[in-house]
């Protein structure tokens, strides 16, 4: 089963996602992770996503569904993938439809974890103390800007899912088990 998670920066997709994997053995195809792990190996990739990042900026389509194009083609997508942090733009969207028509593989559900924005600087700022500030864009002006480009760019993702019946909602600021739980009726449905 091929599902998207999501959401806002820090609606908890991956925190939803590592769940599904640790209890459901599905695989986690996170664009920020892999991304991350560019820069830590510091390819050249890395050194570019690195300033984009680190200014709440959308890296390229093209480099985008390139990366989820080469990891969809491995062995162990398969059995089916959460995706967790793309698509973040229609055309990523429309890239992926047409990525699954080529592949011969369906879209079961995009859930949308939906959350209060004002929680969010909280939110972030717990993951920043947490991972001791791991993530040089956890902090309130990298969010704000991030949260003006996904209601730019990434928000009217939604209801490009929403006409061809893909959309699910569930309520982010429940607790992760409630989130969970509600995670799990869908794909049970
Ligand atoms: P995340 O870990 O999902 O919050 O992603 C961290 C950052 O990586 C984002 O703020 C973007 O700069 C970049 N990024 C991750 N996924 C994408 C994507 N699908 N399209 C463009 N940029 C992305």
């Amino acid at each position: 089963m091929n599902i998207i998670l999501f959401g806002p920066p820090g609606a908890g997709k991956g925190t939803q996602a590592a769940k599904l994997v640790e209890e459901r053995g599905m695989v986690q195809l996170s664009t920020g992770d892999m991304l991350r792990a560019a820069i830590s190996a510091g390819t050249e990739l890395g050194l570019k996503a690195k300033e984009i990042i680190d200014r709440g900026d959308l890296v390229s389509d093209d480099i985008m569904v390139g990366m989820i194009n080469d990891r969809m083609s491995q062995d162990d997508c398969k059995a089916g993938v959460i995706l967790d942090g793309f698509p973040r733009t229609v055309a990523q969207a429309e890239a992926l439809d047409a990525m699954f028509a080529e592949k011969n593989i369906t879209l079961a559900h995009v859930i949308e974890i939906k959350v209060d924005e004002n929680a969010l600087f909280a939110r972030i700022e717990n993951r920043a103390s947490e991972t001791g500030g791991e993530r040089s864009d956890d902090n309130a002006d990298v969010l704000a800007k991030r949260l003006k480009v996904y209601h730019e760019n990434t928000a009217p993702v939604l209801p490009y899912y929403e006409a061809k019946g893909h959309l699910k909602t569930v309520d982010g600021m429940k607790s992760i088990d409630d989130v969970s739980h509600e995670i799990a009726q869908i794909l049970t449905s």
